[in-house]
C-alpha cells in the first residue's frame, strides 16, 4: 500500500482512540452471539480445555473433551491412571505429551496448593504448570475478571487491519490494545474480533463490503461515505 493512501485512509477515519467505543458497539450489535466456542461445565473443565486447545481448534477440543470430561470428574482422575493411559484419551488435540503433563501438574498443584479451586488471579493462574499467559487471560476474563486481552491470529490481524496496532508480537499488540478498550470490555473485545474475523473480515478475503466497519476501518477496501 502506498505510504499517501494509508496517510489518507488513517485521516479518512480518524484517530484509534475515537474509534474504539463505536467499533466495540458495532461488532456486539453484529455479533450478539460471540462467545467462548471451547465447551465445558466447570472451572476446571474451562481451564484444561483452554490448555488442551493450544495449536488445535476449539472443535477439535470440544470433541476430545466431550468424552475426556465424562471419564475425568475430579482432579484426581488425572492423577489416578497411568499417564500413558491420559496420553491416549487427549491424543487427537495434538502435543499430547506436553498437554498430559500439563494437565496432571496442574491438577496437582490445584490440589495441592488452591484446594482444588481455579484462582482467579493472574500471578496465582501462571503458577499452574503448562499455563502460559495466554491461557491464564483466557481463563481470567471467562470467570468474570479479565487481566488483560487475549490475543490470537484472529485479535492481531483485525487489530492491525483497524489501525489499532502496529506491533507484529502478541505481548505488544495486548499492550497496545489494553491502553485503548475500556477495561469492561477487555473480556468481549477477544470474542468479537474472533467472530468478526471468522464471518466477515477472512484473513485472505475480508468482506469488507458487507463489514459493519466500514466507516471505521482504514484498511476497508470499500471507502464509505456515511459518518462514522
Ligand atoms: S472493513 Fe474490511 S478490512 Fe476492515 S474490518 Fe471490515 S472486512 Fe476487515
Amino acid at each position: 500500500m502506498a505510504r499517501s493512501y494509508v496517510h489518507e485512509a488513517r485521516r479518512r477515519v480518524g484517530p484509534k482512540r475515537k474509534r474504539v467505543l463505536s467499533i466495540v458497539a458495532r461488532l456486539a450489535e453484529e455479533h450478539p452471539d460471540a462467545t467462548i466456542a471451547l465447551r465445558f461445565g466447570s472451572d476446571v473443565e474451562l481451564l484444561f480445555s483452554v490448555i488442551l486447545s493450544a495449536q488445535t481448534t476449539d472443535v477439535n477440543v470440544n470433541r476430545v473433551t466431550e468424552r475426556l470430561f465424562r471419564k475425568y470428574r475430579r482432579l484426581e482422575d488425572y492423577l489416578a491412571v497411568p499417564v500413558e493411559e491420559l496420553e491416549r484419551d487427549i491424543y487427537e488435540t495434538g502435543f499430547f505429551r506436553q498437554k498430559a503433563k500439563s494437565l496432571r501438574g496442574t491438577a496437582r498443584v490445584l490440589l495441592e496448593e488452591f484446594d482444588g479451586i481455579v484462582p482467579r488471579t493472574m500471578a496465582e493462574l501462571l503458577r499452574l504448570p503448562g499455563v502460559a499467559r495466554k491461557t491464564a487471560n483466557v481463563v481470567a476474563a471467562e470467570l468474570g475478571d479479565p487481566q488483560g486481552i487475549v490475543v490470537d491470529t484472529h485479535v492481531r490481524r483485525l487489530s492491525q487491519r483497524l489501525g489499532l496496532t502496529r506491533q507484529e508480537d502478541p505481548v505488544r499488540i495486548e499492550r497496545d490494545l489494553v491502553k485503548l478498550v475500556p477495561r469492561e470490555d477487555w473480556g468481549r473485545f477477544p470474542h468479537l474480533l474472533i467472530w468478526h474475523g471468522r464471518r466477515v473480515c477472512d484473513a485472505r478475503r475480508p468482506r469488507c463490503e458487507v463489514c459493519v466497519l466500514n466507516a471505521l476501518c482504514p484498511s476497508s477496501r470499500v471507502v464509505d461515505t456515511q459518518p462514522a
